[in-house]
């Protein structure tokens, strides 16, 4: 085995792979960018090396500087987690000629899955089923349309590069597949360096079942069973969950079987995932297979009881397989959700902004998180936004969900925008509660799922109120111990004023909405109650503040939340929600509105790809009004109500800082 290995990667899955590393004694060393020089995996490791600037094309990717950390170090061999180097055939053989171990899968097997189109050729001969398609060399417009014409729409346009969803497009007919085309190879151009396509026949109701195998160079190749990666957003996965809901034993060894027929095919060595999309009807289709450690690789650890990272570490060390194929069972169900920095209301847009608090479920042997980021990090432009996995165990299926449904209740973040209410939305929803999975699942149950958190606001509200006021009074009561004169009037923090009421008025925005709320002090012998009024309503409350903890009891209902607050906004996190609150001066009333102005801005830093209506015309809501490229996606920025396009801001090619406005546009 290893004495010392070098983590070629960032966030969570440096963090995971240096958490095994440790287990079994091996050393670690970290590589890092300027923007993370303070990161968790950077504390982690043993050693770490700086490779250079925040963009990963100048350091994460920079192969020639993880080997030079690699040689400086001592280190034997290099683990890529996933993303970033980890399927570079290039770097792949650099390791090997400097005498470096490549902890994954031998050139030639990276080589041959490196091309979608390529591999599709491969695992024909394998004979694995493959999703009827053209994966042909020749690229004229005129060579891809005509294949598309003749499978009959709906098509999928491919980037035979591709991978994490991007340069990938629907063409639901003829007329679309002009413009989805060049969408497409931009896309990809961008993201990979290459335009390749692939026309495929899209299936309309599939699921994406993927199946986990192992092999290593002694012969032996085992699968793990299957993973469910149907439910997405983008074509990226959200929710994965194994084993596969409904599957067959004869289903899963056929798969499986056909999973290591491709592995054998490309002699492959390591951990690898071939994945399918399984038609109602029970046939399935070879996709692509991915030639590393994948992102869902914990909910097949959980079922197993295997630590695939040691598998990885053992078989790379030159050892066999920890264990045969009738060794391994299935105990269990688990699933896992990917928390992002992103806007699900708005078309699941990355969001960047600090982590101002952070505060997961515990973890057990029920409950695990995977996460790279501390209460404090920031979520960059230059990464991946994924801030955590929640990947959560029982013995079935119900349980397991019950599980994770509790622990994303109980993931507290706040700060930015997170996709947490729309995954406790999306676990809770009948439709997933019933395994009703197929890839276009969050479509069609938008309207379970889109729905914006229930609030109590009769219960909330005054919860909000509670906590102001008992902050003022101990904010008053701190500085009244730091001036020395305990009693001078100018320590009072209430609305205290000789003949009148004892009142304060806040104003709150919950979710977009503005709330005023009345709050009198009502003093008694026992301390201080309160009599709070708000959207017609009257309740009586009381209670403590100490530390980020509110206790409160409203009208008789007994309840706790943390707090966590920051300059002009606080969150309440209570047992079963949480509430983001932004305060308001009651004056500035009109800060509220100004939100919604009349400028378009951009969501995050980026690039102006094209601009889809011209100044001056007129558009109805929802029409496409620019393209902008960010976080190697191109994001569509819409008419957010009919109005007219007075002017753009910038021209295709200009690079824009997020929030900036884009377009001056004005709304009928
Ligand atoms: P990437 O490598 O970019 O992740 P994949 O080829 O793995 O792309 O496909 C990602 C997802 O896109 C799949 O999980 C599935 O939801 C959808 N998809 C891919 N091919 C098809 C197809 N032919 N028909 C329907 N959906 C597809």
């Amino acid at each position: 085995m290893f004495t010392k290995i070098l983590i070629a990667n960032r966030g969570e899955i440096a963090c995971r792979v240096i958490r095994t590393a440790r287990r079994l004694g091996i050393g670690t060393v970290a590589v890092y960018s300027d923007a993370d020089r303070h990161a968790l995996h950077v504390d982690m490791a043993d050693e770490a090396v700086h490779i250079g600037p925040a963009a990963s094309r100048d350091s994460y990717l920079r192969g020639d500087r993880v080997l030079a950390a690699a040689r400086q170090t001592g280190a034997e061999a290099i683990h890529p987690g996933y993303g970033f180097l980890s399927e570079n055939a290039g770097f792949c053989r650099a390791c090997g000629d400097s005498g470096v171990v490549f902890i994954g899968p031998p050139v030639g097997a990276i080589e041959a899955m490196g091309s979608k189109a390529a591999a599709k050729n491969i695992m024909a001969d394998a004979r694995v089923p493959l999703v009827p398609g053209y994966h042909g060399e020749d690229q004229s417009e005129s060579v891809l349309r005509r294949h598309a014409d003749t499978m009959g729409y709906p098509v999928l346009l491919k980037a035979a590069a591709g991978g994490g969803g991007k340069g990938m497009r629907q063409v639901w007919e003829a007329a679309e597949f002009e413009q989805a085309l060049a969408a497409a190879k931009r896309e990809s151009l961008n993201a990979f360096g290459d335009d390749h396509m692939l026309v495929e026949k899209y299936l309309t109701r599939p699921r994406h079942v993927e199946i986990q195998v192992f092999c290593d160079r002694h012969g032996n190749a085992v699968y793990l069973f299957e993973r469910d990666c149907s439910v997405q957003r983008r074509h990226q996965k959200i929710i994965e969950e194994a084993p596969a809901p409904g599957m067959t034993p004869e289903l899963r060894a056929a798969m499986g079987s056909a999973a290591v027929r491709a592995a054998r095919a490309i002699d492959y060595e390591g951990a690898g995932t071939v994945e399918f999309l399984l038609d109602g009807d029970g046939s399935f289709y070879f996709m692509e297979m991915n030639t590393r450690l994948q992102v869902e690789h914990p909910v097949t650890e959980m079922i197993s009881g295997q630590d695939l990272v040691e598998w990885q570490l053992r078989v790379a060390a030159g050892e066999t397989l920890p264990l045969g194929q009738e060794q391994l069972q299935i105990r269990g169900h688990a699933f896992e959700a990917r928390i992002y920095a992103e806007d699900p209301q708005n078309d699941f847009l990355p969001v960047t902004g600090p982590l101002l608090f952070l505060q997961p479920p515990d973890g057990s042997q029920h409950v695990r998180v995977d996460s790279g980021v501390r209460q404090g990090d920031e979520v960059s432009v230059y990464y991946d936004p994924m801030i955590a996995k929640l990947i959560t165990w029982d013995e079935d299926r119900e349980r397991a969900l019950q599980r994770l449904a509790r622990a994303l209740q109980e993931y507290r973040i706040s700060g930015l925008t997170t996709n947490i209410d729309f995954l406790y939305n999306l676990a809770t929803s009948e439709a997933f509660r019933a395994a009703q999975l197929d890839t276009g699942f969050i479509d069609k149950h938008r309207a379970a799922i889109f729905h914006d958190s229930q609030y109590e606001l009769a219960r909330d509200l005054p919860l909000a109120a509670l906590y102001l006021v008992l902050e003022q009074s101990r904010r008053g009561a701190e500085l009244a111990r730091a001036g020395g004169d305990p009693w001078s009037p100018w320590h009072h923090t209430d609305a205290w004023r000789v003949n009148e009421p004892n009142l304060q008025r806040f104003s709150l925005i919950l979710r977009d909405r503005q709330h005023d709320i009345e709050v009198e002090q009502l003093t008694t012998v026992a301390g201080s109650r309160y009599l709070i009024s708000c959207d017609g309503q009257q309740v009586h409350a009381e209670g403590s503040l100490s530390g980020t903890t509110l206790r409160a009891n409203i009208d008789g209902y007994l309840l706790r939340a943390t707090v966590a607050a920051h300059d002009d906004s606080f969150s309440l996190y209570t047992q079963d929600r949480a509430l983001p609150f932004k305060r308001v001066a009651p004056d500035y009333g009109e800060e509220a509105e100004q939100a919604g102005g009349s400028g378009l801005a951009a969501p995050m830093n980026g690039t102006i790809v094209t601009l889809l209506a011209s100044a001056g015309g007129r558009v109805s809501k929802d029409e496409g009004l620019l393209v902008m490229e960010a976080m190697k996606m191109e994001h569509t920025i819409r008419a957010p109500a009919d109005g007219e396009v007075v002017k753009f801001f910038f021209q295709p090619g200009e690079l824009v800082d997020g929030g900036v406005t884009l377009v001056d546009f004005k709304a009928d």
